[in-house]
């Protein structure tokens, strides 16, 4: 401890019964573990060195982020020490040229997105925990969220990482490119490992262009089957939507039961809906994106589409909207 001590300072290394209480746990049931100690570095030299006294004395090491995991990822289960990421919390650079940014891996997610976005940049991956969970902890869990569907998840963005291994070395595990075809794909091997192969401490991601217009849809189903199929069927009508959500009957519940009431009808006949999201950069194509869409779904035993970004549509056959008028 007094070793440890010496690395990060006396207020950086918790020991508090409340601290290890809320170290203990993460969104994972109602699962606590207490550690010995809570460290938080505020630098990759600090990891490293946390690293080797851990390594040496062979003290069980949990990484955390923001704590908001499902999958119990940062439950210290062996006690030991948590490595907190919170100081990790600065955008390093942002590459405009390059549509590269490079960051610490304690900024939370949504914070990261809103500042590039202000830049006209965009990073797609959008877990529903964005306002709370690190972008280290995202690239660690290999999280997703709707807009996979077009451009997939973490792994699909991210191009170099720099990971403190369990002795303490430092490594990078990529380039700063987009083609990088040399070597083993350590950057890949890294993505997804809950902290069990290192510490990553300073992430590379790839970005683009932030698209200018994007269109919502809400579409009720009779049948959840019927929602299913017709997800498949857009695709094949050409279609990629930039996002797409499911919500079966009980979820619709349970949501209606916590946010009171709802913007948009939901009838006792709706068994399901689907929520749909184009965007680009040109409106008229995404119109007609939304018109394609539509015809798909008057196969599927829809109820009324709603665009939130317009007004509801009149139904153009027996149950389904179908004509989209411009705002
Ligand atoms: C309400 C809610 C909604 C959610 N929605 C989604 C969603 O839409 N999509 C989705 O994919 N997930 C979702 N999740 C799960 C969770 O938010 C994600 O897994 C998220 O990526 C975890 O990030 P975090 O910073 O909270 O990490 P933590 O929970 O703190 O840690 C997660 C794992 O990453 C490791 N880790 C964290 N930081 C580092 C680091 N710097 N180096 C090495 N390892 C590290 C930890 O050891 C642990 O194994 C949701 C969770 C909640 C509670």
């Amino acid at each position: 401890m007094a070793e440890i001590r010496d690395v990060v300072s006396e207020s950086c290394l918790l020991t508090s019964e409340s601290a290890l209480r809320e170290h203990g746990h993460d969104e994972t049931e109602d699962l606590l573990y207490l550690p010995e100690a809570v460290a938080l570095p505020g630098s990759t030299a600090e990891v490293s060195a946390l690293m080797k006294i851990c390594y040496r004395e062979r003290i069980p090491v949990t990484v955390r982020g923001g704590g908001s995991g499902l999958a119990g990822g940062a439950l210290p289960v062996k006690g030991g020490l948590v490595i907190s990421m919170k100081r990790f919390d600065r955008i390093l650079h942002i590459d405009e040229r390059n549509f590269q940014v490079s960051t610490q891996p304690g900024v939370v997610t949504e914070t990261l997105q809103n500042t590039l976005k202000e830049m006209g940049l965009f990073y797609p991956p959008d877990p529903s925990s964005r306002g709370w969970s690190f972008i280290g902890g995202n690239v660690s869990t290999n999280a997703g969220g709707p807009k996979a569907v077009k451009y997939g998840v973490v792994k699909d963005h991210v191009l170099n990482l720099e990971v403190v291994l369990p002795n303490g070395e430092i490594i990078w595990t990529g380039s700063n490119t987009l083609k990088n075809s040399t070597g083993y794909n350590l950057t890949q091997l890294l993505v997804g490992s809950e902290g069990t192969l290192g510490v990553v401490t300073q992430i590379v991601l790839k970005l683009q262009p932030y698209p200018t217009h994007n269109l919502l849809m809400l579409v009720p189903f009779h049948s959840a089957e019927s929602a299913c199929a017709a997800v498949a069927a857009i695709f094949q009508s050409g279609v990629t939507p930039s996002g797409l959500e499911f919500m079966e009957r009980n979820a619709i519940d349970w949501a209606v039961r916590y946010v009171g009431e709802t913007p948009v009808p939901i009838r006792e006949e709706d068994a399901a809906h689907l929520l749909i999201e184009v965007d680009g950069f040109h409106i008229d194509s995404l119109y007609a994106d939304c018109e394609t869409i539509t015809t798909v779904l008057e196969r599927y035993d829809c109820g009324e589409i709603f665009l939130p970004t317009m007004k509801p549509r009149k139904p153009r056959c027996g149950n389904c909207a179908a004509t989209l008028a411009r705002p």
